[in-house]
């Protein structure tokens, strides 16, 4: 009987101690940053998302989060919307190829952890953000490019596909047709739609992915930011996420969404940091920028608290926000 009694007052005690334990683990371990953080929530959950093929994109995203799903997997499975659509020309498959009419595909993901993954130089599988999910999750590398890339997305089970549609083949032979000396092989003008998506989800876990075919008619083997940690993407569970679009060397050179972490670190609000970030691509690329009237750069963000930031150096940049229960297509303040 007392044994009995000793040992259920054993068990409470355990269980008492288990169950903080867990409780400490689950903050330390899963929710490091988000449920410690001071942060007064505006609204959760909450995806942006660059230009139209945004709005499909946090489509799915609510979806995956409405289903269970992470921040992690919003990004993942939202950006695959505009890589599987051969009519968003800019991203995956139907994507326009480079000079020599090969689509090169480049992305990256990033999760509230630091864990990253990349690929550059796709030119078999059509969903590389995919891929540079399993690099992150299955490898102890960040960063793998070109046939490597390729091997590693087949052996990852991605199956094999010509990325290269008839209409993108039709744009880039009217290209070659029509080129010129005066060429300018990394003008914008064609376009900058490169998908970069960011998601905070209802417990606070904030991510992004970005995905792109790259500058259309770019020199073979050019990668711009879209899948480097830090320029095209970055995320810091304590503090947020920013994500880019337009002239890639302009945001390598600056390492604009890094730069946008910062400042959101340091204070700023999201909108503040964007803006920052964007004098600074302004002021470090001003020699390449004055002399083409087409050189966009755009960022997005969103910090812990729910708010956002978006604004583009030129006018015309337009991203998609759900927020507060609304999917909306907005247009975003510009620098100059
Ligand atoms: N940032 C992309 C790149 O430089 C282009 C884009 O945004 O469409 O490759």
């Amino acid at each position: 009987m007392v044994s009995r009694m000793v040992g259920r007052r054993e068990f409470l005690k355990s269980s008492v101690i288990f169950g903080l334990g867990a409780l400490v683990f689950r903050k330390l371990k899963f929710f490091p940053f988000a449920e410690t953080s001071e942060a007064k929530v505006q609204s959760r959950p909450v995806l942006i998302s660059t230009w139209r093929q945004g709005i499909a994109a946090n489509e799915m995203g609510m979806k995956v989060l409405s289903e269970g799903g992470t921040a992690l997997d919003a990004v993942e499975l939202g950006v695959r919307t505009a890589e599987d659509d051969p009519k968003v020309m800019s991203v995956g498959y139907g994507g326009l190829p480079d000079e020599c009419g090969h689509v090169t595909l480049d992305a990256c993901i990033m999760d509230w952890q630091f864990n990253a993954g990349a690929v550059a130089f796709v030119q078999k599988c059509k969903n590389p953000a995919s891929v540079a999910r399993k690099v992150m999750e299955l490898t102890k590398h960040v960063f793998i490019v070109g046939e490597g890339a390729d091997r590693f997305a087949k052996m990852m089970g991605f199956p094999e596909v010509d990325l290269l549609t008839d209409e993108a083949r039709k744009r880039w032979l009217e290209w070659k047709r029509s080129m010129s000396q005066n060429d300018n092989w990394l003008s914008p003008e064609e376009n900058h739609d490169t998908i970069a998506m960011l998601a905070l989800d209802q417990q606070g876990r904030v991510a992004g992915a970005v995905t792109t075919s790259g500058l259309a008619w770019k020199i073979h083997g050019r990668v711009g930011d879209s899948p480097i940690i830090g320029a095209g993407l970055y995320v810091d569970g304590e503090v947020g996420a920013a994500g880019s679009t337009g002239v890639g060397e302009a945001v390598i050179r600056t390492c604009g969404s890094f730069l946008v972490v910062e400042y959101m670190r340091n204070g700023m609000h999201p909108q503040k940091a964007v803006e920052e970030t964007l004098k600074r691509v302004l002021k470090v690329n001003k020699k390449w920028i004055d002399k083409d009237p087409n050189f966009q750069v755009a960022f997005i963000a969103v910090n812990l608290k729910g708010e956002i930031g978006a604004m583009g150096l030129r006018k015309g940049f337009q991203y998609a926000l759900y927020k507060d229960g609304k999917n909306q297509f907005l247009d975003a303040p510009n620098l100059i």
